[in-house]
Order: structure tokens, then C-alpha cells, then sequence
């Protein structure tokens, strides 16, 4: 059984490795898409494909400043997997200051999204790491974008559930130019203060801020990329490109929407009622 496990696990980054030859091998073209064969290796991803027997691998998708890298980060420590964050991986690079990062500064400081190849190539050394490290299952955030990427994931490994967390647009713009971080410990914030009043009938939306504590106060900074004018391109892409994402997974019978109906402290038990985790919740707390 701990060989399979084990291999399960190997499986998914050698399959994404797979995936980054071929890419980097050829150009592809959207009628290679549907004819090529997928990139899995027999017997290796039928096994890590099935859900019954490997950690969750799941998949959140949303605007920006949605929330997708708290909730996602909060189930991950829940069911014991990692909690990969593509835009994480592609601000790693920036830092860095290797090869990449100049080109990269200037697509994400636009607000741009950055090559399917680089971001392949990103995520699937992020993954091989992982298994190393003795990794399994995932938590994706920010990963697929585009629907060649969902369609190079699923031609690799078996996504079991998309989460699509969703917000009205104007809370999403302010909660964008809220964020915070801080520069030493990578604490992530939220200054703004979000009370609307609901019309049409829908509920009144409260969304407290996620202050930082008293040592982190001086050490605020913020995303270059939070500026009105860049995450309004931001909102714009994800609608131009990463829409098409949920509808590939709607098709595919994978999609969970679900509608934020306030800051964390209401939403968060919402989430896991959604995810019929709340129990597992209840018996950590209990563990705890
Ligand atoms: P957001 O708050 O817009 O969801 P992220 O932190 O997920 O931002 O990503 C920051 C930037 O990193 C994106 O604007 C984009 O330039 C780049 N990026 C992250 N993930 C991807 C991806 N899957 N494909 C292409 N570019 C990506």
C-alpha cells in the first residue's frame, strides 16, 4: 500500500513534467489539443487518479482579491494537503531576481497574465519539490487560468472539485487596494472596511478588516499590482480568459459555486457546510 502511495504520488509530477516537455517540445495549436493524445503514462495516473485512494487535489477559482488564497490556505491545514498558490510561485521568481524576473515584473506589474509555459514549468517544479518532500494532494489557487492550462492539468492528473468563490465586483476592486502584507513575516492582511447595504433583496455584505498585529503595523507593504488601474486589467482578463475556466469545469460536473456572504467568521462556516467538511472542523476543534 505504501508503494502505491508512493507512486501514486511520483506519478502526478513526472505526468506535469510530461506536460512541460511536450509544451516546450512543439507549439501547440488548439486542434493538437483535441487530437493529442493525453500526456499520462499507463499505469502510473490511473492510480493517481483515483480519488478513493490519494489526497484531495482541488481547485479554487475567483476574481482577484476574492479570497482565494485565505480560504484556500485554511482548508489546506484542514485536510492536511498544500496550499500552492500560483501567484505565490510567480512572486518568488520576481524575487529572486533570476533570469525570469525582469520579463516577469513587467507582464504581472500590468496585470497581464504570465505564458502558459512559464507558469507550467512554475508549477510543475513546485510539485516535484513537493513530492520529495514527501507531498501529496494539493490545494490550487490561482492555477488554471486559462482553459489550456485546465486542459493540460486534467490531461495529467484527475482534479477532483473546483471551488469558484465568488463576491460582487466593487467589494473586489476595494478589497484588492485593502490588501496588506507584511515584509518580514509574509503575513497577509486586509485594511478595508466593507458595509453595504443589499438591494433587490439581497443581504446586506459586512466584511470586517483582517488587521495586523502591533509588531507588523511598521512593516506593511503592498502588492505593485494593487493599484486601481492595474486591478481593474486584472478583473478584466480573469472575465476575458478565466471565465472560460469555470465553464470547463461546469461541463464536467466538478463546479461548486459559492457566493461569499461576508467577511471570514460568517463565510467560513458557510465553506464547510459547502465542502461537508464541518464535521471534520468539529473533531479538530474537539482533537485541539
Ligand atoms: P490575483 O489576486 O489576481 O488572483 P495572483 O496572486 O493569483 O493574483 O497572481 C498574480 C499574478 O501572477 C497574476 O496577475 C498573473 O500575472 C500571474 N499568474 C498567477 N497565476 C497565473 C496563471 N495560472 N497563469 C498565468 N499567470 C498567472
Amino acid at each position: 500500500m505504501a508503494a502505491r502511495t508512493r507512486l501514486m504520488r511520483r506519478a502526478t509530477a513526472r505526468n506535469v513534467r510530461e506536460a512541460v516537455r511536450w509544451m516546450s517540445s512543439s507549439e501547440i495549436s488548439d486542434s493538437d489539443m483535441r487530437c493529442r493524445p493525453s500526456v499520462s503514462h499507463k499505469g502510473s495516473s490511473s492510480s493517481s487518479s483515483d480519488p478513493g485512494l490519494r489526497s484531495v487535489q482541488w481547485v479554487f477559482l475567483g476574481c482577484p482579491g476574492v479570497g482565494k488564497g485565505t480560504y484556500a490556505s485554511r482548508l489546506s491545514r484542514l485536510v492536511s494537503v498544500p496550499h500552492i498558490a500560483t501567484g505565490d510561485l510567480v512572486r518568488d521568481e520576481l524575487a529572486s531576481s533570476g533570469p525570469l524576473s525582469k520579463q516577469l515584473a513587467e507582464i504581472v506589474n500590468q496585470g497581464h497574465l504570465v505564458s502558459d509555459e512559464i507558469i507550467i514549468n512554475l508549477l510543475s517544479k513546485r510539485l516535484e519539490d513537493g513530492v520529495n518532500k514527501g507531498e501529496s494532494g494539493f490545494i490550487l489557487d490561482g492555477f488554471p487560468r486559462t482553459t489550456r492550462q485546465a486542459e493540460i492539468l486534467g490531461g495529467v492528473t484527475e482534479i477532483d472539485l473546483v471551488v469558484n468563490l465568488r463576491l460582487r465586483e466593487d467589494i473586489l476592486l476595494t478589497k484588492c487596494l485593502g490588501r496588506r502584507i507584511c515584509s518580514q513575516c509574509g503575513g497577509n492582511f486586509n485594511v478595508a472596511s466593507i458595509d453595504i447595504k443589499g438591494e433587490n433583496g439581497r443581504p446586506d455584505i459586512i466584511m470586517a478588516p483582517i488587521l495586523p498585529p502591533e509588531h507588523c503595523m511598521s512593516k506593511l507593504i503592498t502588492r505593485a499590482d494593487d493599484t486601481r488601474e492595474v486591478v481593474k486589467e486584472r478583473l478584466r482578463v480573469y472575465h476575458e480568459m478565466s471565465e472560460p475556466v469555470e465553464e470547463f469545469y461546469r461541463k464536467r460536473g466538478k463546479l461548486l459555486e459559492f457566493e461569499l456572504p461576508g467577511g471570514i467568521s460568517e463565510s467560513w462556516p458557510k465553506l464547510l457546510q459547502a465542502l461537508k467538511l464541518d464535521n471534520l472542523s468539529e473533531e479538530q476543534s474537539a482533537a485541539a
